[in-house]
């Protein structure tokens, strides 16, 4: 890698965090009357958040949990998955949809992804259903949506369960209805770099109301609906153990900050949009590869940005351009090498990343620049210039 002869687009001091969250007075006054209510667990603020949540996405159940991580496996015991079954999913995704699936005591088939969505084919999907294949996780990958028609048929004919990792998603819909209400389950994160957050935590969505009260059931140790109930004023309640649980419960600390988060959704999602449409102009002209546009009669959340970085074509490869784009003082992420490309997988399920060749492609191209809506103009034109500079020297 050459030295630039210049200083940096932005000094160390300046450096632009990947990802910064954009927390606001209104969030942190919420927190502080939680801490000063001594109400800090599960209670009326998360009963709140959940109805916003649903109203917000216009689906029939909603139950908080810790992590999206949790909500997928949660929703993976609830939909039945367990021992000798196969969840089909793609090989573009972060290891908890993968391992969602490995905790129930079932078996992850990965589906390669379509190279211009980045999302899992349904063809391939098709050809990996076996007489054991229970349900199929799509992933709307930063933020573009799957093709439910098609999953939903596949799922529909196969009688398969679906659940939608949307933990990209909350924004976005497809054919006019909403991500996350397609399949059985709809799966979503408020981790600190997702498009709204709470810290860590995550959301099921479901149409099916006995769903819903198992998944809450389940959150809670397996405890009998409304423990909490029983440390109010409304009368003494036993709770019962009616199944055995796990601790995925959301915090009432948690929904504070998600309330207000949640008010800003689509103010964010304008301004992610309006990014993502500055980089489009300005990554035109250059030799590496920009999103697709997304899909007509879609609405793409804007999660990610993600360009790719093939050394034929740019003259470095993307592992020199990460160290190279962080020495101009930005950051950026890596969303994601693929599934394959990991250890454990390749020990346990003996799998190669050759055999999903567009996920491998991209998961050794891809890099992902700042899109959060704390950026400001100059911002914007710090990563435009960063991105330009090292693709110059390359
Ligand atoms: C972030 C993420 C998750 C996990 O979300 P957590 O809330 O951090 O548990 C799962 N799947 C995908 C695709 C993600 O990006």
């Amino acid at each position: 890698m050459s030295t630039p002869v210049r200083p940096p687009v932005r000094s160390k001091d300046r450096f632009l965090v990947f990802g910064a969250p954009q927390i606001e007075q209104a969030e942190i006054d919420e927190v502080v009357h939680s801490m000063k209510s001594g109400w800090l667990g599960t209670g009326p603020k998360v009963a709140r958040f959940e109805d916003d949540f649903k109203l917000y996405k216009g689906a029939a159940h909603a139950a908080a949990v810790y992590s999206c991580t949790a909500a997928l496996h949660l929703a993976m015991v609830a939909s039945g998955v367990g021992e000798g079954d196969e969840v089909i999913t793609t090989p573009m995704t972060f290891c908890a949809s993968v391992n969602a699936i490995i905790h129930t005591g079932a078996t992850p088939v990965l589906a390669d992804v379509d190279p211009r969505t980045l999302n899992i084919d349904p063809a391939r999907v098709a050809e990996k259903i076996t007489p054991r294949t229970k349900a199929i996780m799509p992933v709307h990958f930063a933020g573009r949506a799957c093709e439910m028609d098609a999953i939903m048929a596949l799922a529909k004919s196969h009688d398969l369960m679906v659940i939608e990792d949307c933990a990209h998603a909350i924004e976005t819909q497809y054919h006019g209805r909403e991500a996350g209400l397609f399949g059985d389950f709809g799966c979503f994160s408020f981790y600190v770099t997702k498009n709204v957050i709470t810290g860590e935590g995550g959301m099921v969505l479901t149409k099916d109301e006995a769903h819903a009260a198992r998944i809450k059931v389940l959150a809670l140790h397996g405890m009998s609906k409304d423990a909490w109930k029983r440390f109010s004023d409304s009368g003494w309640v036993h709770y019962q153990v009616i199944e055995a649980g796990f601790k995925y419960n959301m915090m009432d600390i948690q929904a504070a900050i998600g309330i207000h988060q949640l008010r800003r959704v689509e103010k964010n999602w304008e301004r992610r949009r309006e990014i993502w449409n500055r980089y489009n102009e300005a990554f035109r002209s250059l030799p590496i590869g920009i999103p697709k546009d997304p899909e007509p009669n879609t609405r793409h959340a804007h999660h990610l940005y993600t360009i790719m970085v093939d050394e034929k074509h740019c003259g470095l490869a993307r592992d020199a351009f990460l160290p190279a784009i962080q020495a101009q003082g930005i950051g950026v992420g890596v969303h994601y090498l693929s599934i394959p490309e990991h250890p454990f997988y390749q020990k346990t399920f003996a799998w190669k990343p050759e055999q999903y060749p567009h996920a491998m492609k991209v998961g050794r191209e891809t890099v992902s620049l700042p899109i959060g809506p704390k950026l400001t103009d100059d911002d914007v034109a710090d990563v435009i210039e960063a991105v330009t500079r090292v693709l110059s020297h390359a």
